[in-house]
């Protein structure tokens, strides 16, 4: 585009040089004008000056002047003039405009070599006056016509200034410079007449040729030209460069550099609003549709924010700030029109995108902040609108979020957690305890899920619950799943041969992060092989949510974990939106039944126990065992048992337990049953 723009005027610019030298060469911008001859019917007069008698005749076109010197000692001259001036004999013609001046001309002599002069006499008020025709100046060339065959082309700067003319009228040094701007005599005289006898002038035609621009000036000119236009040129790509290096290729929107500076001249007393849009689907629909769609999709979604925004022209800065994300900058909205403009751009929930022969929808997460001074506080408050759009889009809120002075509490809170998990994993703070999982029939201990735990001052009242969502943002989580991984190991290492005799799974909670990493097959495969773990005594959890936008890779990573021996086990099963048929995609052994769905059993709604029958009957037909979790009552154990789950995980048999109470529930496994069957009679 730049290009074609900055090629375009230097073509013309070579078209019109080239046009130049071609009408330079071929002669169309030559000019003439005749002074004699032809049709030009000029006044001519003849002088006589001293001891000399004369004719003057004109025939065949020509006007000759005869001169017969006799006495060579008087002060002599013979010649002819036009008179080229208008009736005031002061306005002659300006010659200079022209290049050279054409003589048919034919001078004789009684001598060898003689040689007339031409003379171009110039009227200027500075040294001439009418009284004394002597005193226009006398611009001088003489040459003998002899030496030339055809018309003789004299050049206009061979003419000179006459030296007695000078000395005569003593002008200054300036009047004394050739001048044939306004001549108005055109003489050709004698020069000198040494010897007595015939002197013959004969003038045929005169006439002056010049071009309407010298070549010189016209490639000066064009010189200047190309000059100009380059300088324009450059300015304007420089302008124009600093214009794209602001704008977004794709949308034509302002980029992270423009948008920082157009908002430079916002007054620092004035409010400013930031708005920090995400388009949720992008992802999945350059996935899926690939990136053409994807581009595609961005353009309308920019199209439909402008939209929005329109009546605010003037008072906001829109901007592409990332892969998927907008950034609106409001100068001085008032606080109303924020809150509907930023609700009307949620509310609606998803936008459909005009692409023909797709179906494609896009949503919105919009985090809202403000400030004033924003030319100092433009990263602080591209910050702020930052976490709060992320916090609706991780919360998938059915709204915009507002930074405000709660929202950065929370903020400040998680920076702080993510801090103490950072040193009580330094100072070993973390230790595990085991909460038993029994088979609902037998009534016995069958598995442990492993639950992390704190000791950490700074974590006092500070769960799993808390941190581990924590850990997951600030991605810490992977250096915490693989201590807990590691610990479990250690422990079970250390009671291997019990653990023989009294044979339990250990079902270890993982973060979905693990599925975005290839390595952590290997990496458990290596602690396996290290603390010599029988695979089949490990099961790991995930979250059923953190399945729902799996991809192959992750897929292929839960095969991997199978291969291994480990068993998957699908945690708070219910809660997330995996179809029935879409769960054989995954290669899991065990469904957990999500707390919400029991603590429903008690109460009236009785879609609770519809849900948990569906399960059920999901799990028998792909060969799945169900634990209930969260089972507190006797009563939901019965549901639960009538209702054919597998095993049972709740405070109603135990808590959570350190590793040496953990054990007890397994070492005399009829004791424990007895207890379990004290407990549910209560
Ligand atoms: P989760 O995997 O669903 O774990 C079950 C949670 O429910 C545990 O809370 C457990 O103590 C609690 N629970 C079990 N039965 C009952 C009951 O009958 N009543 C009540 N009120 N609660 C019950 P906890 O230990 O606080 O763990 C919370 C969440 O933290 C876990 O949910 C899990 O998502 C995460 N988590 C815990 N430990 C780890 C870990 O080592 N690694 C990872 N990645 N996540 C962990
Ligand atoms: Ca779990
Ligand atoms: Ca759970």
């Amino acid at each position: 585009m730049i290009l074609n723009n900055t090629l375009k005027p230097f073509a013309a610019l070579s078209f019109v040089t080239l046009l130049a030298a071609f009408l330079h060469i071929s002669g169309v911008l030559d000019t003439e004008r005749s002074l004699y001859g032809g049709t030009n019917d000029a006044i001519i007069d003849s002088f006589l000056v001293g001891d000399v008698t004369g004719t003057f005749v004109e025939e065949d076109g020509h006007s000759i002047m005869t001169c017969e010197l006799g006495n060579i000692q008087t002060f002599h001259l013979c010649g002819i003039a036009l008179q080229l001036a208008e009736q005031d004999k002061t306005s002659g013609i300006n010659v200079s405009t022209y290049e050279t001046i054409e003589l048919e001309l034919n001078y004789k002599a009684p001598v060898d070599n003689a040689k007339i002069k031409v003379t171009l006499r110039n009227h200027h008020e500075n040294y001439s006056t009418l009284s004394d025709p002597t005193s226009q100046k006398f611009n001088t060339v003489s040459f003998d016509t002899s030496k030339f065959t055809g018309p003789i082309i004299v050049p206009l700067d061979a003419f000179q200034v006459e030296n007695w003319w000078i000395d005569q009228y003593q002008v200054d040094f300036k009047d004394s410079l050739m001048d044939i701007s306004n001549v108005v005599h055109l003489e050709f005289i004698t020069h000198g007449m040494p010897v007595a006898g015939e002197y013959e002038i004969s003038l045929k035609s005169v006439t002056l040729r010049g071009v309407i621009i010298s070549e010189y000036n016209l490639f000066k000119a064009i010189f200047g030209l190309w000059i100009v236009v380059g300088l324009i040129m450059l300015l304007r790509q420089h302008y124009q460069l600093r214009e794209i290096s602001k704008k977004d290729a794709l949308t034509g929107l302002y980029n992270n550099l423009g948008i920082h500076q157009e908002i430079q001249s916002i007054p620092s007393t004035n409010t400013v609003y930031m708005f920090h849009i995400c388009l949720n689907e992008l992802k999945e629909i350059n996935d899926i549709y690939g990136h053409d769609i994807g581009d595609n999709t961005l353009i309308h979604s920019s199209n439909i924010i402008k939209d929005k925004i329109s009546r605010f022209a003037e008072k906001s800065y829109l901007c592409r700030f990332s892969g998927d994300e907008f950034v609106i900058v409001f100068d001085n909205l008032a606080e109303e029109e924020v809150q509907s403009l930023a609700h009307s751009m949620v509310s609606g929930g998803q936008y459909a995108i005009p692409i023909p022969l797709h179906n494609i929808f896009i949503s919105m997460s919009l985090g809202v902040a403000k400030t004033q001074d924003i030319v100092n506080k433009f990263d602080t408050l591209i910050a702020h609108s930052s976490a709060a759009m992320h916090h609706a889009k991780n919360n998938q809120l059915p709204s915009f979020q507002e930074f405000d002075e709660t929202f950065s509490q929370n903020i400040y809170f998680e920076k702080l957690v993510s801090q103490f998990i950072k040193e009580a994993l330094f100072k070993g703070e973390f230790h595990l305890n085991y909460m038993p999982i029994y088979d609902t029939k037998l009534l016995k201990a069958s598995a442990f899920e492993v639950l992390l735990r704190t000791t950490s001052e700074n974590m006092k009242g500070i769960g799993p619950d808390v941190f581990i969502p924590v850990a997951e943002k600030f991605n810490l989580i992977k250096e915490i799943d693989t201590w807990v991984i590691e610990n479990t190991f250690k422990n079970i290492e250390k009671n291997y041969s019990f653990l023989k005799e009294n044979p339990v799974k250990f079902c270890i909670n993982i973060s979905s992060e693990q599925l975005k990493n290839p390595p952590f097959v290997k990496q458990l495969k290596g602690l396996l092989t290290e603390y010599c773990i029988p695979p089949e005594w490990i099961e790991l959890e995930l979250t059923e949510t953190s399945l729902v936008k799996t991809e192959q890779e992750s897929i292929d990573i839960l095969h991997g974990i199978r291969a291994l021996g480990v068993d998957l086990s699908l945690d708070d099963y219910g809660t997330g939106y995996i179809s029935f048929n879409q769960l054989v995609n995954y290669p899991v052994n065990n469904l957990k039944i999500d707390k919400s769905f029991v603590d429903l059993l008690e109460t009236d709604d009785d879609q609770a126990a519809m849900i948990i029958q569906a399960i059920q009957s999901l799990a028998t037909s792909y060969k799945l065992t169900t634990v209930a979790e969260g089972v507190e009552t006797p009563k939901q154990y019965d549901y639960l048992s009538k209702l054919g789950c597998d095993f049972i995980q709740g405070y109603v048999f135990s808590k959570p337990l350190p590793w040496p109470l953990a054990k007890e529930r397994i070492i005399s496994p009829a004791t424990e049953t007895e207890r379990l069957k004290n407990r549910l009679a209560q």
